[in-house]
């Protein structure tokens, strides 16, 4: 059996702060416009992790969750005193987390997969070879 080693995250004030174990179920770079929008950025960095897996360290009070209007399954969750994005438990019985992986350091037992790779921005178009498959 694989040693999966214990991966954490924080926000960017650091009040909200998490850990992790693998392995993980997906890890998705994502460039529609709904992601860039979420994140400021070229494309979204999510990586999906069983609940039984995750651990809240601090913060867990100060997170502020959005849910896009139905019919969109678009969620998100971010730090109420700086704006990070920070994960998000999701799905009809909670069992699933969303993480942004942008605030992890440490790289995952698993490689990222591209999502939506049609719709990207002019400025930012080749993220597949910037991950390099
Ligand atoms: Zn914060
Ligand atoms: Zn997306």
């Amino acid at each position: 059996m694989t040693n999966y080693k214990k991966l954490s995250g924080q926000c960017l004030c650091e009040n909200v702060s998490w850990s992790m174990t693998g392995p993980f179920d997906f890890f998705g770079l994502c460039q529609c416009s709904l992601c860039r929008k979420l994140t400021g950025s070229g494309f979204a960095s999510n990586l999906f992790v069983k609940f039984d897996q995750f651990q809240w360290i601090s913060g867990k009070e100060n997170i502020f969750n959005f849910d896009m209007p139905k019919p969109s399954n678009f969620i998100s969750a971010s730090c109420k005193t700086c704006g990070s994005r920070v994960p998000r438990i999701f799905g009809r019985s909670k069992k699933k987390v969303l993480i942004p992986y942008g605030s992890t350091v440490d790289v995952p037992e698993i490689q990222p997969t591209l999502v939506c790779y049609e719709d990207h921005t002019k400025w930012f178009t080749d993220l597949k070879k910037a991950i390099g498959n």
